[in-house]
Formats: structure tokens, sequence, C-alpha cells
């Protein structure tokens, strides 16, 4: 025991003092922008309801083929009890016969000794006649018995059956998307905006195909971009920016000043320091073919007018290329 603590006691002293980490970026992200991305996690893969039956189909199919075999096994066992019941029927039927021969033979019995012959094979008969009975009747037994597995087995079947059908029916309804949850989504951006903007730190992103944006976002950037990619629409693009490069940009785009002049006045509209979501990650400036769309002609912003909502990506209209969480 002495020991044991000594080398615990060598090991602490040994081991390296390391301070707490800060909060990590995760816990420190806002509510809502969780709520978001929980609600746009939903959208994108149909509600919890569906997301779960989808998981359960395959042990259902399976259940149905299991069914159907038990049903081929109960056809076996009530096929053989049948049998069994058809050969003692005509066994008993036989032993009857022979019972009635004998009993007629011992009354037909002329001497004492033929008549006592004749009673000891009545007898004889008379047994065996018993017997069959015993037999026809444990054959009836199991013949009632297979044939009542044969109808539950074939009940569970049908049951299975109508649960995978049933299963089916209501993924095909619902789909794999749930336009509630996105619809919730889109009325909490503002306010994930908002959070987001007095909380953010360069943590708060990750990058998705190359481009750097908020963790929020991630996951839903991830989907628009591999469905657009497979509708033969690639497209990448520039997300987050620091305030610093947001300043650059002003004098770039030729703004008449950095703090005041409003967006529109820029050569190409640029947002005041400070207001663009690209600052908190949650803005992504879409190219197609290495450029930025540049109208609303692009195949690109026509595959996002028509799409990028269900991501939970809005258009801001005076750019085609701008999309972001609330449109601004
Ligand atoms: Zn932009």
């Amino acid at each position: 025991m002495r020991k044991y603590q000594a080398v615990v006691a060598a090991v602490l002293a040994m081991t390296p003092i390391i301070g707490v980490p800060a909060q990590s970026a995760e816990a420190v992200r806002p509510v809502a922008a969780k709520t978001w991305s929980r609600l746009m996690h939903t959208a994108l893969n149909g509600s919890p309801e569906i997301v779960k039956l989808r998981a359960a189909l395959p042990a259902m199919r399976t259940a149905v083929i299991t069914r159907r075999i038990a049903i081929g096994q109960a056809i076996i066992s009530q096929s053989a009890a049948q049998a069994s019941v058809t050969m003692a029927t005509s066994a008993n039927l036989k032993a009857r016969r022979a019972y009635a021969t004998a009993t007629a033979d011992r009354k037909a019995a002329k001497t004492s000794i033929e008549r006592r012959r004749q009673r000891a094979a009545e007898r004889q008969r008379g047994t065996e006649l018993d017997k069959s009975v015993v037999t026809l009747r444990t054959a009836q037994t199991r013949l009632r018995t297979t044939t009542a597995k044969l109808a539950a087995a074939d009940d569970a079947w049908h049951a299975a059956t109508v649960a995978v059908r049933n299963a089916e029916q209501k993924i095909a309804a619902a789909g794999d998307y749930d336009p509630a949850a996105a619809a919730r989504a889109a009325k909490l951006a503002a306010q994930v905006v908002t959070e987001t903007r007095a909380t953010f730190t360069t943590d708060d992103t990750t990058q998705v195909y190359g481009i750097t944006v908020n963790k929020t976002i991630a996951y839903t950037v991830k989907h628009m971009i591999d469905d657009a990619a497979k509708a033969g629409v690639p497209m990448s693009g520039g997300g987050f920016r620091t305030r610093e490069q947001q300043i650059k940009l002003r004098v770039t785009n030729g703004c008449p000043d950095i703090w005041t002049a409003p967006a529109s006045s820029c050569r190409v509209p640029t947002a005041i320091p400070g207001r663009s979501l690209h600052e908190i990650g949650l803005a992504i400036d879409m190219t197609y073919g290495g450029r930025t769309i540049p109208n609303h002609e692009n195949v690109a912003y026509q595959w996002l007018a028509a799409n990028a909502s269900r991501y939970g990506f809005v258009n801001l209209p005076a750019e085609p290329w701008h999309w972001s969480i609330t449109g601004s």
C-alpha cells in the first residue's frame, strides 16, 4: 500500500502542470447559433422521427425475410403433421375392421376351444385398436398445434410487411428534408448574428473545402456545396475575413471612406467594417469556375436562388455573389 502511494506520488511529481484550457470555442458559441445549427441539421436530414425510421428500416426488412423463412418451416411441420394424421386415420380404420372381424369370428365359434382362441384374438385386436386411437389423437393434436403456429407465423410476416410498407410510405412522404426546421432556423438568423457579433473569436471558424466559415454554418455549407456539385454546379467561395481585411477591401473597392459611407457607394458594394457578416464568418461570397458570381444570369446564382434557402442562406440582392444567413 505504502509502496503504491509512493509510486503514485512519483508519477504525479513527474507530470507537467498543464493549465486548465480556456473554455472551448464550442462552449462559448451562442445558444441561438447552436440552435440554428441543430435546426439546419434536422432540416437537411429530416425530422428525428424520420431519421430514426430510416435507420430502423434495414432491420425491419430483414425481419420480413426472417418471418417468411419461419412460414416455410411452419408449413413443413404442418405438412408432416397432416401426413401423420392421414396415416393414423387409415391405421385406425384398419384396426377397427380387424376388431370387428375378430368379434364376428368369436361369435361364430362352434367349440369352446375355438371360442377361447377367438376371444384372445379379439382382445389382441382390441388392444391394437386402443393404441391406434391414441396415435390418431396425438397426431390430431400435433396438427392443431402446427396449424396454429403456421397462422401465427403468417400473422407475424404480415405485420412485419405492413410495418415496412408504412415506414417506407412515411419516409417517402416526409422526404429527407424538414422544411419546418429550416423555417424555425430562418426566424433565428437575426438573433444568431447579434449574439455571434458579441462573442465572436477566430476560434469560432473552421474550413469547409478551403472556405473559412463560422462553425455555426459549416455543416450546412458543406451540404450545399456537395449538393450543388452533384447538380453539376461546382462552387467555392470566400467566407470569413478579418476587420483589417474588410478595411483594405473598402479601400480596394473605392468606397468614399472607410467608416461611414454606405456599402452601395463603393465601386463594388462593401460593408462598413464591423457590419459585415464576413467578419463573423456568417457570409460567403460564392465563386463559380474560380470567379466571383458576377450577375443574376450566372448558372451558380440560378442554382443558389432556387436552392440556397434549403441550407439556410439568403442572397443580398445588390450582390449576386453574397449569401448569408440573414441576407445582409
Ligand atoms: Zn460578401
